[in-house]
């Protein structure tokens, strides 16, 4: 455990991962536009720089979690940014979602300047990242990854090599694709069973036991019977996961019928709730348009391990 590391984006998603890496007892070096999320983890004993680059400078290789491939290339390689503060042979791990040549061509400009690129998208949830419990799918060098395996294995139940920088991009976007999928399927399941005049509680424990569950049913149903839709992830990254899963359809001659239809519905989401609503909310579509909720007592607003 002797490496030490900056971490760039403490939202939702990376200030979990972030202070597992504190409560694991590696040294963090934290920057965030937000000063409260910087202030949150200084609580738990990170410490604050004042610019990515100054974090990186301290630390010598540096994580990013952050909304969108502009916004990582901004920290990347903007003014102020990371390839400003780390060393030759420094490595940057990326856990933010990306597209493959996103990726591919943030880790070109990452290489030109000496420094390694190991991406690190993971899934699951801010629910397993706050319990340390959330999966890595990793591309890069099998002895980087190696290399850097304590730090990812504080953050992260499970980690899955997949082959070189951008492999992981092409797993990531999948299973996103399917966990948006199967949320507009549990939506529509869940509404079939409360007009059918079934109990929602006990319909939504017969499908978890059914050849019909999903981690999706399992986890987001909680929420949608609960009424808080609260997934901590937002319309504006399932939009940008869905768009990276349509490109790559088209660039692989692969027919996505069933993502194209669910990122109109996401589309529509978006304009009806805003970008910044909850992914789960994307049920909230289906039962305004027929007038009927889908509360059930029982269920928590948040998920907890
Ligand atoms: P978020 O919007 O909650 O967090 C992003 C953080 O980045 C914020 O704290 C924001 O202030 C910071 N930030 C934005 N621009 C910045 C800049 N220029 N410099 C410094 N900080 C900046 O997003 P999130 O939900 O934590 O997701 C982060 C990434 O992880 C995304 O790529 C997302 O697709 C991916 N992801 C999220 C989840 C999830 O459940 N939330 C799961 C898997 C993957």
């Amino acid at each position: 455990m002797s490496e030490s590391y900056a971490f760039i984006g403490l939202g939702h998603l990376g200030g979990n991962l972030a202070a597992s890496l504190v409560r694991n007892g590696f040294a963090i070096t934290v920057f965030d536009r937000d000063p409260a999320a910087v202030e949150r983890l200084v609580a738990l004993g990170a410490t604050a720089a004042d610019s990515a680059a100054e974090a990186a400078a301290r630390a010598g290789n540096a994580i990013t979690c952050l909304p969108s491939p502009k916004v990582s290339e901004a920290v990347l390689a903007g003014p102020d940014g990371l390839l400003e503060g780390l060393p030759q042979g420094g490595t940057w791990i990326e856990m933010s979602t990306n597209g493959r040549d996103e990726i591919l061509r943030l880790a070109a400009l990452a290489s030109a300047k000496g420094v390694e690129t190991l991406e690190c998208p993971v899934t699951g949830g801010v629910h397993l990242a706050a319990a340390g419990k959330i999966t890595a799918l990793v591309g890069g060098d099998a002895a980087l990854y190696e290399h850097h395996r304590p730090a990812i294995e504080a953050m992260c139940a499970k980690s899955f090599l997949m082959g070189p920088v951008g492999s992981a991009a092409v797993i990531k976007v999948i299973t996103n694709m399917l966990a948006f999928v199967h949320l507009v399927a549990a939506g529509e399941a869940l509404m079939l069973a409360k007009r059918g005049g079934l109990d929602l509680a006990q319909a939504y424990h017969a499908v978890v036991a059914s050849s019909g569950n999903s981690f999706v049913h399992e986890t987001e149903s909680q929420l949608i019977l609960n009424g808080s839709y609260d997934i901590g992830f937002t319309m504006d990254l399932a939009l940008k996961d869905l768009s990276f899963a349509l490109a790559m359809g088209e660039q692989s001659g692969v027919p996505l019928e069933l993502a194209s239809r669910v990122n109109a519905i996401f589309q529509q989401g978006k304009a009806t709730y805003g970008g910044g609503a909850w992914s789960t909310q994307i049920v909230k579509l289906l039962e305004d348009a027929v007038g009927t909720n889908l509360r059930a007592p029982g269920f928590p607003a948040k998920l907890e391990l």
